[in-house]
């Protein structure tokens, strides 16, 4: 059996996106740019797909620019605040230890430019608190940027709550939703957003195209000098087929929202209940305020990657931490950011599930999963140490 659970790092694309793009490139070829009749033609398709994303985030039109994924529109909704900051003599930011590496390298790059970075802490629930975000928002605050849902613990921020409390200060208030899009009702309006990130290969579109929401009245910093494109801020000609493929996927994920919810999220839970009773295991961050698709635990005494590898001997695909991570030997800053120590950390499990994920496919992973830990805790110094009580469990 092959098992796809890694939907968090990347999803298959739909056969309704993949549909909605072929004729943009068999027939709608022209140029939007151009006046002859396939330019327009090409031109009314970008806009009806603006269109269409805008309506899905509870924006205007105008309001949203197509970026390369998720990653440019972080760098470019922070960088433009952090402009706009300077220009008052505001140059504090806040945002929380756990997010996406786009925003933290993005934060830590300012730093060195003499901005100030306050990290909220995220608790051992992987929450932070809009009480919190209000004290900590000063004179000088341009920016206060915090995800929607992590990508490694899938857990739910308080955004509204946030959002208001970033309205009745003045603060400029920006969310990394690449995670929550397609997954979460999103209002830009009533959750009182200023800047939205999303990428449509986290909700079956294709890959390397994204939007930013920057609301109207907010002067966006130009990204690329060039043609008129994107209002001028982002010029090169529109990558459309991408742009068409993900306003049809997204159109498609918003539609069936909330039964897809209660489907992945049983599936979810069922995972959950399954792997908990693995001992020494700990599952990941709030399971009330999670994605309805991400299942992530620890297991004392084995490395995630080993798991990783045996799993995928398998056919289950699954993830340690984020893909970003993956690869280097320190352990998810995520974890550690929920007061995870290092060695616990280091046996993580991400299964980020979708609703092409079937019922046996979970009990597949509930049988597998048990069998590979025992292995590999067979195996294990740490776990033979453990169970001699030469030392402490932690989990
Ligand atoms: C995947 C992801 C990104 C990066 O998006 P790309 O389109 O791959 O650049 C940013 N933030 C979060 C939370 C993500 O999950």
């Amino acid at each position: 059996m092959l098992v796809y659970a890694d939907n968090a790092a990347t999803t298959k694309i739909s056969k309704s996106a993949l549909d909605a793009m072929m004729p943009i490139f068999e027939t709608y070829y022209g140029n939007p740019s151009s006046l002859h009749t396939v330019g327009q033609e090409a031109a009314e398709k970008l806009l009806e797909a603006r269109e269409g994303v805008a309506k899905n985030l509870g924006a205007e039109a105008r309001e949203i620019y197509f970026t390369s994924g998720g990653s440019e529109a972080d760098n470019q909704a922070i960088n433009t605040a952090a402009i706009l900051g300077a220009r008052k003599g505001k140059k504090h930011i806040i945002s929380t230890a756990f997010e996406h590496h786009a925003v933290l390298h993005t934060l830590k790059k300012l730093e060195k430019q003499g901005y100030e970075i306050t990290l909220l802490d995220v608790h051992k629930n992987g929450i932070v608190t809009a009480e919190e975000v209000k004290n900590a928002i000063r004179e000088d605050t341009c920016l206060v940027t915090i995800m929607f849902a992590n990508n490694e613990i899938g857990t739910v921020q308080p955004i509204a709550e946030i959002g208001a409390v970033c309205k009745e200060k003045g603060v400029l208030f920006h969310t990394d939703a690449v995670q929550a899009a397609g997954h979460l009702k999103i209002d830009v309006k009533e959750m009182n957003i200023d800047m939205l990130s999303i990428s449509a290969h986290k909700f079956h579109g294709p890959k390397g195209i994204g939007a930013l929401y920057c609301r109207k009245g907010i002067l966006l910093q130009n990204l690329i000098e060039g043609g008129a494109q994107e209002r001028g801020k982002r010029a090169g000609t529109e990558n459309l087929p991408a742009i068409v493929g993900m306003a049809k996927a997204l159109d498609d994920a918003c539609k069936n929202i909330d039964k897809n919810a209660k489907y992945v999220s049983a599936l979810r839970d069922k995972l959950i209940a399954g792997l908990s009773t693995i001992e020494h295991s700990v599952v990941n961050g709030d399971t009330v305020n999670r994605l309805p698709g991400n299942v992530n635990m620890c297991f004392e005494g084995i490395e995630g990657e080993s798991l990783l590898l045996l799993l995928d001997m398998k056919g289950i695909e699954a993830s340690s931490g984020s893909a970003c991570t993956s690869g280097s030997l320190d352990p998810s800053h995520v974890l550690l950011a929920i007061g995870l120590p290092h060695e616990v950390a280091h046996g993580s499990l991400r299964l980020s599930i979708c609703e092409e994920n079937t019922e046996e496919e979970i009990d597949y992973i509930i049988k597998c999963v048990p069998e590979v830990v025992e292995y590999l805790r067979g195996m294990s110094p740490v776990w033979d140490e453990l169970t001699k009580g030469e030392i402490n469990h932690v989990i």
